[in-house]
């Protein structure tokens, strides 16, 4: 029986030799489409390279005429080559003749070739030229053809990865490798940071291409395959928090690929056509990477990006490598580029190396975004391509206001961000100037801006950043960043160091927040749950495990000896949950000034309003607690029944629309009826815009990120409160749920010359 294997092993060995050799580019690309040519007996073999402005360049030629390399040129989309660079699929065809997308080029003199073979030569996804094989006679090119030619424009795709083709351009005809190219997403974070791409998971880069023996190739294959099906049972069969709901949904995707006859067969055929088995990966999924870039189905799409996360941990077993050691290797501005990321991983960077973050998922209330937001860097997410379309190292701007990123900027657009930032920081100047300045409006109407806090990082930022005190405290976040269970002891340190760090201004505590998304990979036995956002999480969790909340509370009162403690509730639902609280509170009291431990001054307990049920009780709610802390991420994301973490939902509803701020009216009215003071925590805070909302509806205290502080108290300064609340008064008891609210409180303002 013939080897079909045999003719694209012939040719990779050639081609690595050919790889080896010193050669000059131009010279090696004629060889190697002259050797292509010959070991497929082809009278024709062409490269045509895409340049930046889309058009694509015969860059070299075995049969076609010599004098019109560097001439021929074809538009994306236009003959058969351009139609194989748009749509990166081969076209195999007997009589190219006879196809609609044939184009001639006289040049060339191809016209006496009927047959055709058209593979395009891809790299991470991205169609970079075409590879082409032509004869005289008609004939369909088997299926061991196609593959070599494929193979052999996978090696060229290195080449030109390399930078070994820039000396073959002329001047203002750059390769499509280094175009520039922008992204629009989503605003996760204002402001702008430039520097260069961080891949969170770095892209492996494969440079052993050819193997020296197929079998035992084969066998590091089939054992790295079998090593990471094992490595997913493995993760599946644990009960595991951190591998319940969604993520499990994930990981079993993954068995299923992992398991997938058509992509171990695609791998394994590549690796007995010569190629080392990383080398197999890295082909395979650019293939399919590239046919993802095409496809509209957000489903197939997404099962795609599970591929490619399979495609990664299997180049990792083969290379034996673990995570990398990514804070020594990192520039001094980095931007990390990531599809999706945890919170704790990103608190894994070194935060003064940070200048911005990019995702193609996430929403601007994950937590993720909200621990970019205390670091304070620019965060652009949901920007779909990002990932694929960069490299390690490659010059970056993320434009936070805007969801833009530019990469690769051309020097202008790179001028103009500068200027911006410059712009930018002369505003920060005119913030801290205003740091130390009362935070009153227009009329005089005095407003507590707060801030939102949650790690001993962010303490700094209460003096740089001039807020009254921390607003919300997340305690749970010391929780997600640790790998155990803290201890009472550094519970109750951390605590000691925010009333230190605070100097006697406010702080409210917040009880443990886990469940939902916040999960503790460390805390076992919980039940998977169909819905989690509405499940046995926060103030429900620590009430069944009293033992837990008993610590918290006992460290924050030690911790607040002599000074006061402010301490609220997370997703309380009915006002039994705080007279439970309040009865654990109570219990640790007596307990402590029984050992005659030092005590707080004064004890305040709040609640957090993020259920709707509060809504219909906020009269009793008020006179049960100290004060009120509206949680508007949670009770945005419960009264318009929307997941706050879903990327398809982000933009579906507005904050600012009628309902939602006759909701947070209500409980503001409330407040004043039941003299209980009432603050709202969420991110909604922190946007000037729907800060000023606030303020109109009667709010006068709200907490945020520090990065927000100053532009709120700029906003505040102009604002005339009165005229504002007559605004609401006249628009939002009337008849229009639909009115546009954001367009007229946009409108207010500039009629105002508020800085919004
Ligand atoms: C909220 O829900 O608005 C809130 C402040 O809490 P978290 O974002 O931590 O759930
Ligand atoms: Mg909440």
């Amino acid at each position: 029986m013939r080897d079909m294997a045999a003719g694209p092993r012939v040719l990779l060995k050639r081609l690595r030799e050919l790889m080896a050799e010193a050669l000059a580019p131009q010279e090696r690309l004629d060889r190697i489409v002259h050797d292509i040519a010959q070991n497929m007996v082809a009278e024709v073999c062409s490269l045509y390279v895409l340049r930046a402005d889309s058009v694509l360049e015969l860059y070299a030629t075995e049969g076609l005429k010599r004098e019109s390399v560097h001439l021929a040129q074809l538009r994306l989309g236009q003959g058969l080559v351009g139609t194989i660079a748009a749509s990166a699929r081969a076209l195999n065809l007997s009589e190219a003749q006879q196809h609609p997308a044939f184009a001639y080029l006289p040049e060339t003199g191809e016209e006496i070739y009927s047959s055709f073979l058209g593979v395009p030569v891809l790299r991470a996804g991205r169609t970079l030229g075409v590879l082409v094989v032509q004869n005289r006679t008609k004939r369909q090119y088997r299926d061991d053809e196609v593959e070599a030619l494929e193979t052999a424009a996978m090696v060229i795709a290195e080449m030109i990865a390399a930078g070994e083709l820039a000396h073959l351009t002329r001047p203002g005809l750059e390769l499509d490798l280094r175009r520039p190219a922008s992204f629009t997403g989503i605003s996760f974070n204002d402001g702008i940071g430039l520097g260069h791409v961080v891949l969170h998971e770095p892209r492996i880069v494969v440079t052993n291409l050819f193997n020296e023996d197929s079998d035992e190739e084969m066998r590091r294959l089939e054992q790295a395959l079998g090593s990471l099906r094992l490595s997913i049972d493995d993760m599946l069969s644990r009960r595991d928090v951190a591998f319940e709901g969604e993520h499990r949904a994930v990981l079993e995707a993954y068995r299923m690929f992992a398991n997938d006859q058509g992509w171990v067969r695609r791998l394994e055929e590549a690796v007995r056509n010569g190629l080392t088995a990383e080398a197999a990966v890295e082909k395979v999924q650019s293939d399919m990477r590239a046919r993802m870039l095409h496809m509209t189905d957000p489903y197939l799409r997404e099962r795609m990006s599970d591929f490619d996360d399979l495609a990664n941990r299997l180049l990792r077993m083969l290379m034996g490598r673990g995570p990398d050691d990514v804070a020594a290797a990192l520039p001094k501005d980095a931007i990390i580029v990531a599809r999706s990321m945890g919170a704790a991983e990103l608190l894994d960077y070194p935060r003064e190396k940070l200048r911005g973050l990019v995702l193609e998922d996430g929403t601007v209330t994950s937590h993720v975004v909200i621990v970019a937001r205390a670091v304070g860097i620019p965060v652009a997410g949901q920007v779909k391509g990002a990932v694929s379309m960069s490299e390690n190292g490659d010059a970056i701007i993320v434009d936070g206001d805007e969801g833009t990123i530019h990469l690769r900027p051309q020097s202008d657009l790179e001028a103009a961000y500068a200027e911006k930032v410059r712009f930018r920081a002369r505003r920060q100047e005119l913030y801290r100037e205003l740091r130390n300045k009362p935070s009153v409006s227009r009329d005089g109407v005095g407003i507590d801006l707060m801030m939102n806090a949650g790690l001993a990082v962010d303490l700094p930022q209460l003096a740089e950043s001039g807020a009254a005190g921390i607003g919300l405290f997340r305690t749970e976040l010391q929780f997600m960043v640790a790998s155990t269970f803290p201890r009472a002891e550094a519970q109750e340190g951390l605590y000691r160091d925010v009333l230190d760090a605070a100097k006697g201004k406010p702080v409210t505590f917040r009880t443990i927040d886990i469940g939902g998304d916040k999960i503790l990979p460390y805390f076992k036995n919980l039940a998977h749950e169909e819905n989690p956002a509405l499940g046995w999480r926060a103030i429900r969790l620590t009430l069944d495990r009293p033992g837990l909340l008993r610590t918290q509370i006992r460290a924050l009162l030690k911790a607040a000896g002599g000074r006061e403690l402010r301490l609220m509730l997370p997703m309380v639902t009915v006002l039994s949950e705080v007279a439970q609280a309040r009865e654990i509170i109570d219990k640790e009291v007596r307990h402590l000034s029984r050992f005659a431990h030092h005590l707080p001054t004064s004890l305040k307990l709040g609640a957090m309003l993020e259920v709707p049920a509060l809504l219909w009780q906020l009269d009793e709610l008020m006179k049960a607690v100290d004060f009120v802390s509206v949680g508007s991420n949670d009770l945005f994301q419960f009264v318009m029944a929307a997941d706050r973490g879903n990327t398809q939902l982000a933009d579906r509803f507005d904050t600012l629309s009628v309902p939602f701020l006759r909701v947070l009216k209500q409980v503001a009215d409330a407040g004043i009826r039941n003299h209980t003071p009432v603050t709202l925590c969420g991110e909604l805070a922190g946007r000037p815009i729907s800060a000023m909302a606030l303020i109109g509806l009667g709010y006068r205290s709200i907490s945020m990120s520090p990065a927000s502080i100053g532009p709120v108290k700029a906003m505040l300064a102009e604002l005339p409160v009165g005229e504002l609340t007559k605004f609401f008064e006249e628009n939002l008891a009337g008849h229009a749920a639909n009115l546009p609210m954001r367009a007229l409180l946009q409108a207010f303002a500039d009629d105002r010359g508020i800085p919004l």
